[in-house]
């Protein structure tokens, strides 16, 4: 195993690491992989809250095999069957993530970490989800989770391109389409979004925090988190 020291200070973290084994590799669409791993012992440890995530471990071929951490949304698990799915972006240009799912087989083994994230998503106010096509399977889980109440929820989703007409899930939510979640959600009374949810590129993120500082949102009613860079890998 080549040296890596993000994976050395996640040992040192105590942040503990499972070896899944892949079981199922299918198409949601040409873009959206979904992959299913065996690894009985990681999913005893899910509590089952939306947009709970992994950290993968994948090789960088273009570092020679030096193992990469990428997080991924657990989109679906079974504690009998001891099973859980990730739903994985094929993104251009790929990276080592992308270019692992791509090519993986059932019957590939992977080390994966997992440090109980917490997912802030308020309490009963209303909901505002901002996102692009890497935390559609948090969107997913988000809104599946929270259909049964009455919860109102919006969701301003950059497609990155994509038809998800057919494909995307989201029970009981008002889904807005658009290339910038950002600008849509600006226009559209940033002082009512209620909770704020953002999953994003990086640089939304930052342009998300300057819309809601000027329009007073208290930090408190926000989390926003960077899911990749745009130009460069995660890590
Ligand atoms: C907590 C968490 C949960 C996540 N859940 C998911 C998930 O369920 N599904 C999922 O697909 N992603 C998810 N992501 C995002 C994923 O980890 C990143 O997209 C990651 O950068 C992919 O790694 P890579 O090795 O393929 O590409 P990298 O090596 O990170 O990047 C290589 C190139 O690809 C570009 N790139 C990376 N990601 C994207 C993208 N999504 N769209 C377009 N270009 C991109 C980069 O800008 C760069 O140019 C999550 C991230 C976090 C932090």
């Amino acid at each position: 195993v080549p040296v890596n020291a993000q994976r050395g200070y996640m040992r040192l973290l105590r942040i503990a690491e499972h070896h899944a084994r892949v079981v199922g590799v299918s198409t949601r669409s040409p873009w959206l992989k979904r992959i299913r791993f065996s690894a009985p012992e990681l999913v005893e440890s899910f509590d089952g809250h939306p947009g709970e995530w992994i950290r993968l471990w994948v090789p960088d071929s273009s570092k020679g095999g030096l193992l990469r951490q990428r997080g991924y949304t657990v989109a679906g698990f079974s504690y009998e069957g001891g099973w859980f799915d990730i739903d994985v972006v094929l993104h251009s240009p790929d990276g080592p993530a992308s270019a692992w799912a791509r090519a993986v087989r059932p019957g590939a083994e992977v080390v994966i970490s997992f440090s109980r994230p917490k997912e802030h998503l308020g309490g009963t106010e209303p909901l505002t989800l901002l996102a692009d096509t890497s935390s559609l399977p948090a969107v997913e889980a988000i809104c599946e989770h929270l259909a049964a109440g009455s919860r109102e929820i919006r969701v301003f989703l950059d497609a990155q391109g994509h038809d998800v007409a057919g494909l995307l899930s989201a029970p009981g939510a008002r889904v807005v389409i658009t290339e910038d979640p950002v600008a849509a959600f600006a226009s559209a009374s940033p002082q009512e979004g209620g909770f704020v949810w953002a999953r994003l590129e990086r640089s939304r993120v930052s342009a998300l925090k300057a819309v809601l500082k000027a329009a007073g949102t208290p930090r408190s009613s926000v989390h926003a988190q960077a899911y990749w860079i745009k130009g460069r890998g995660f890590a």
